[in-house]
């Protein structure tokens, strides 16, 4: 074993890091508030109180590194530090000079980085005398994250899950179901905003802006439940930075640092969380790592959405964030990367885009799905559709390098597993994906619909 050259890299659980980042600290520029949508005034966090405990409302508004309660991180002892690998075989394969690291988050129990923060939501709630937790949710990743959480922290669960994903994903239900959560597909007639949508569309196939709406109102008509949100906003940001801590230090174990650090981009916060703690590197310590998020050509927020400020969800429930947005009443095709298929962005990473400190790019889905079979041929992780997006990112840098000679170091997040999504595969290998723009005119008629634009 001597001379086994090492591809995977291990941290023990008392490497658990004891804090979450927070970016918000050390960001050069001040991030635009939320504002009511009424008075275009900034809120203030009571805006929030309805759906959110405390605690999440002020790691919300907060711009200071938080702790993480010992509980929680017992919880996360059940699956963290995840592993990081070299992928040598994949550069092989590339004959790329390159070498490529990645982040595996699949192995969670819910297969995704999501549990990072459905944890300590849950965890908080529970804390402050909150009985159930409403929800969407678009692939089910989300919803059986929380779902996993809800269960743990003892709390009942609620998902109104997409309705496309509701009928293409029935094992991500099941799965849900079995850690005793409530499903339902949206829209539904259970709430105001879901009979509306049906009234106009009664085939909508639904989206996440929807399902938003539908949890949100669960949520504000009764005492005892909380609303939960698996991405975009700060705090989802802000737990998901244990992998990039996590990485730093297994990057230091492998001896390098990385160039470049790859990830997909439905919300942010997959990539917010591998990202920012090398971002703070950057800013703090001189580092000048390349930050890339990748998207769907069918969904191209970070690329070709408006920043400016919209609303969360689509019936304009929440307060307005300025992000990059495709309009809130944007419905995007059934493409099969469900957890990417957002109108809206995390407000901090849109800025950071805006800034120019982190680049975006986008891919149509075949290409995606070549590099993720590719992938899985080279490595023998399956990995879900979003995370192809990176892969096919990463590939393209290795051979750019492999072109240019130089010996880059890439990391990307590898922020879950495929293995709900072989439905997606067999139809890619059966040639059966269209490839799927999204027409400019969409996203102005889209984005005119956002009140306060120019007209
Ligand atoms: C939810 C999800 C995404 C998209 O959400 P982000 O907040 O952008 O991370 C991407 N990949 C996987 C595997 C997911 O579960």
């Amino acid at each position: 074993m001597e001379k086994l050259e090492r591809t995977k890299f291990l941290l023990g659980e008392e490497r658990l890091p004891q804090s979450w980042y927070n970016v918000v600290g050390d960001l050069p520029f001040e991030l635009d508030p939320p504002l009511d949508p009424a008075t275009r005034e900034p809120v203030g966090p009571e805006a929030f109180a309805p759906i959110f405990p405390e605690e999440i409302i002020r790691q919300e508004v907060s711009a200071s590194d938080v702790p993480i309660p010992e509980e929680v991180r017992e919880t996360y002892a059940l699956w963290r530090p995840t592993p990081l690998f070299r992928a040598r075989r994949l550069e092989k394969l590339l004959d790329t000079p390159a070498r490529i690291y990645y982040k595996y988050e699949g192995v969670s129990p819910s297969g995704s980085h999501k549990p990072n923060t459905a944890v300590p939501q849950a965890y908080y709630n529970r804390e402050e005398g909150v009985r159930r937790l409403a929800t969407e949710t678009g692939a089910g990743q989300w919803g059986s994250s929380l779902a996993f959480a809800c269960q743990a922290m003892d709390l009942d669960c609620t998902v109104y899950m997409v309705r496309v994903s509701y009928d293409q994903k029935p094992y991500r239900r099941a799965m849900m179901q079995t850690y005793g959560a409530t499903v339902h597909p949206s829209p539904s007639d259970l709430t105001q905003a879901g009979r509306d949508i049906l009234a106009a569309d009664p085939d909508s196939p639904g989206s996440l802006g929807i399902a938003i709406s539908e949890a949100v109102e669960d949520a504000v008509g009764e005492d005892d439940t909380k609303y939960s949100l698996g991405s975009v906003l700060n705090h989802v940001l802000l737990h998901q930075t244990v992998i990039g801590q996590e990485a730093i230090e297994q990057m230091d174990l492998a001896g390098e640092y990385p160039d470049v650090v790859v990830g997909c981009a439905g919300g942010g916060s997959n990539f917010g969380g591998v990202a920012f703690p090398f971002l703070g590197e950057n800013l703090k310590n001189g580092r000048d790592t390349r930050l890339l998020a990748v998207e769907p050509a069918s969904c191209p927020t970070l690329t070709r959405g408006r920043f400016t400020y919209d609303f969360g969800d689509t019936a304009g429930l929440t307060p307005m964030m300025k992000m990059h947005t495709l309009g809130h009443s944007f419905v995007p095709s059934g493409i099969h990367a469900g957890g990417l298929r957002y109108h809206g962005e995390s407000p901090i990473l849109s800025a950071l885009v805006h800034h120019g400190l982190v680049e975006a790019r986008s891919y149509p889905q075949n290409p995606t799905f070549e590099a993720g079979v590719l992938f899985a041929r080279a490595e023998g992780i399956v990995p879900a559709p979003e995370v192809t997006h990176a892969i096919k990112a990463t590939m393209d840098l290795a051979v750019e390098a492999r072109q240019s000679g130089e010996e880059k170091v890439i990391l990307f997040n590898l922020c879950g597993h495929g293995h709900f999504d072989l439905a997606a595969y067999e139809r890619y290998m059966a040639g059966e994906l269209p490839d799927l723009e999204h027409p400019d005119e969409e996203i102005q008629k889209a984005v005119a619909r956002i009140p306060g634009q120019p007209a």
